[in-house]
């Protein structure tokens, strides 16, 4: 028989409503399969004892083994009281202390008998001393497990008795309790072929193992576990898309793409390039709803690619939109678009959120009556009012900024969903794009265009500021601009604007009118004076531009080459990287150059390295990855990944394609999963994607 893991908590032996109620609230742990998969952080191995005379403030954890001398309370209040005991492990003595449940410590520790303890050791009154720590006779019953399961909770939770020590027990229970084992949901090839633990001896030895070897076997088994699920969720969900999805069929090549070709192509593509779009293309004529993911590093030419693509769907009598996350770099395709199609006679427009009502009032009839074949906006296209006569394809640009849900919105636009390509130019390592990205398809421009050198990158202090400066006159002596760009992490806190402020000041101090000319831009600046700097600086006009990251995303003057970060130390990888992707556009030797403090964290020095070491935004964001974790990464925080407990992205690569092939492989073969009901099952109460498969 086996055991039904939805089974509410409050069945469990020993959980009432309250504790079940302070599980759900605190934990998330509401069913009999939330407490199984409520994995122990980590273990304490009490094979591996501590001494006293060595032990120190700085170990998190400890076992001792030794005995009680001593026992008394002291009163340190009028109803209140602590219980102190002495320690004895044969080389040294420590103070115990318990501020609650004290009548029942004291009738359950006697002197003579051995104890093993554990707990996290500190010093009090330069005393070492141990508060509330686990203790129980040698030889107990419970002692069994070699290793013991160390939980996470939380201070409310403990507060409510539920404590590491309080799941250990309820996991025992259940384990107990349960009259049969916990049902295999793996299929027997993927156990029989990786040589996986069934999932019921590895659910009890993740947390209680009998040896380090089983701990790490069933770790394996529950990552896979974990993976095999995730995979299967988005592919299914991509294959039934793929099967049932109606799209536009865009068979028309017409005047307009043949026009822009022979008059207009500013320059020969790239050979990723010409790949890309055809891969584009022929999604586009298959039928079926196209769901895109293209990867291209900063500089490697999306902008092309995305109009080329637009143009197709305009020909076959679609209207095409492309939306960008900020006002500077909506209005940079704009004012592209506008030259490279000039005399083409396409309507383009330009939707923000600056727009004057009247002026947007008119736009979205327009939009309406079909009047705009190519829109350009930010996210004011999402509104709900904002309505298409037939819009037929959607581009994302530099899309870690939207969300899943924003993406959806952009969806239920019309009704035979539109084509979508999201554009990303922040890399994503392989392991995540296979697990994150498992239900688009992606396309990746792996070539930057022609005479273009990796950007020289050079770490500085205050102490190098004035070679930096006359660096930066040469540059501009040979007709080069520059950017210096400060973190502004929060639009909205006075002290980073200072600093910007501040630093705009010294640099116009050491490049005085009216020799120099300077731009600011910053977050706080109207849209108009935004553009209108950006557009001086655009046009060779001044000579440096002093701006906050407002610039990071996607900004194009290809003849700036140098790009100086102030405080470069604040910034992450992904934002060095792109900073870095607005210089080295232009064919020349271009710069970037990290401003320090001296002293800096371990991490901030890692990354400042990683950025002098490589300009494969591939690497970056793997060493981001592992520097961060993913929690941390943009645009993953909606994505099921953070969802993974177990696996590393990184170091378990291995994993995650295995996991994938063998999802692709059963697919492909039956891919109904006629013969795997138990997936099917699973899927029908666990997939994230249904929304997802209706929209699409
Ligand atoms: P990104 O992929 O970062 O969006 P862009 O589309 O802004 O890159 O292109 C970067 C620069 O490279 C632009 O100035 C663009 O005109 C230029 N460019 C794009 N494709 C080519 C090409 N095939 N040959 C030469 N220059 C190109
Ligand atoms: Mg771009």
């Amino acid at each position: 028989m086996s055991v039904d893991l939805s089974t509410n908590i409050t069945y469990l032996k020993g959980v009432g409503p309250s504790r079940a109620e302070t599980l759900g609230k605190e934990l998330d742990i509401h069913t009999y399969r939330d407490l199984l998969y409520y994995f122990p952080f980590r273990y304490v191995d009490r094979s591996h004892l501590s001494t006293i005379s060595t032990i120190n403030e700085e170990e998190p954890f400890v076992v001792l083994r030794g005995n009680i001398r001593d026992m008394h309370t002291i009163a340190t209040g009028k109803s209140s009281q602590r219980l102190e005991a002495l320690f004895d492990d044969g080389t040294g003595q420590m103070v115990l202390v318990w501020f609650q449940g004290i009548r029942w410590i004291k009738e359950l520790l006697k002197p003579n008998v051995t104890y093993l303890l554990m707990g996290k050791p500190t010093y009090f009154n330069g005393q070492l001393q141990m508060s509330h720590p686990d203790i129980e006779p040698m030889g107990a019953a419970s002692s069994g497990h070699q290793f013991l399961p160390v939980y996470s909770t939380t201070e409310k939770g403990k507060g409510k008795g539920i404590t590491s020590k309080a799941i250990t027990h309820m996991v025992d229970m259940l384990f107990a309790q349960m009259s049969g084992q916990v049902e295999e949901i793996l299929p027997d090839e993927a156990v029989q072929h990786y040589r996986l633990m069934p999932r019921h001896t590895a659910l009890h030895a993740m947390h209680f193992p009998k040896t380090a070897t089983e701990m790490q076997q069933a770790t394996m088994r529950m990552k896979f576990e974990e993976l095999f699920l995730m995979q299967l969720d988005y592919q299914f969900s991509r294959n039934e898309r793929k099967r049932h999805s109606q799209g536009h069929q865009f068979n028309v090549v017409g005047d307009n793409l043949n026009r822009f070709f022979h008059e207009k192509m500013p320059f020969e593509m790239t050979g990723a390039q010409k790949r890309v779009v055809h891969e584009i293309w022929n999604d586009m004529r298959s039928g079926r709803q196209m769901n895109r993911l293209l990867q291209g590093d900063v500089g490697s030419g999306k902008t092309l690619v995305a109009l080329l693509t637009m143009l197709l769907a305009v020909d076959n009598g679609f209207q095409a939109c492309l939306m960008a996350p900020t006002e500077i770099l909506a209005t940079q395709h704009y004012n592209n678009f506008l030259r490279m199609l000039d005399g083409l006679g396409l309507r383009v427009a330009l939707l923000t959120g600056s727009l004057k009502a009247a002026e947007k009032r008119t736009l979205k009839q327009r939009l309406k009556k079909g009047e705009v074949d190519i829109l350009v906006g930010t996210h004011a296209l999402i509104e709900r009012d904002v309505e298409f006569a037939r819009l037929g394809y959607v581009v994302i640009d530099e899309q870690h900024r939207f969300g899943v849900e924003q993406r959806a919105k952009l969806w239920a636009k019309s009704e035979v969903a539109p084509h979508i390509l999201v554009m990303t130019a922040t890399p994503i390592p392989r392991t995540l794009a296979m697990t994150l990205y498992g239900d688009l398809e992606s396309s990746v421009i792996d070539e930057l265009p022609p005479g273009r050198e990796p950007v020289r990158t050079i770490h500085g202090t205050d102490a190098k500021r004035l070679q930096l400066f006359d660096f930066m006159r040469r540059q501009i002596a040979a007709g080069r601009q520059v950017y210096v760009v400060y973190p502004l992490i929060n639009e909205s806190e006075k002290s980073d604007l200072k600093d910007l402020m501040d630093g705009y000041e010294s640099i116009s101090r050491a490049f005085p009118l009216p020799h120099y000319q300077l731009s600011i831009v910053h977050g706080q600046m109207s849209a108009e004076d935004k553009s209108f700097e950006m557009d001086r600086f655009k046009r060779g006009v001044t000579h440096i531009m002093v701006a906050t990251t407002v610039i990071e995303v996607g900004v194009d003057v290809p003849n700036a080459t140098v790009m100086v970060i102030e405080n470069a130390e604040r910034f992450g990888l992904s934002q060095l990287h792109q900073l870095r992707g607005r210089v080295g556009r232009g064919g020349g030797a271009s710069y970037c150059v990290l401003m320090t403090r001296d002293d800096l964290s371990k991490s901030a020095r890692e990354r400042i390295r990683t950025m002098c070491q490589t300009t494969d935004g591939f690497k970056i964001a793997e060493a981001d990855l592992k520097l961060r974790g993913p929690g941390d990464l943009q645009g993953l925080r909606q994505s099921g990944l953070l969802e993974l407990k177990l696996t590393d992205l990184v170091d378990d690569e291995p994993i995650v394609r295995a996991a994938r092939d063998m999802v692709g492989d059963i697919l492909q073969r039956d891919p109904d999963l006629t013969n795997y009901p138990k997936l099917r099952r699973y899927l029908a109460q666990h997939s994230t994607h249904q929304q997802w498969g209706k929209i699409s």
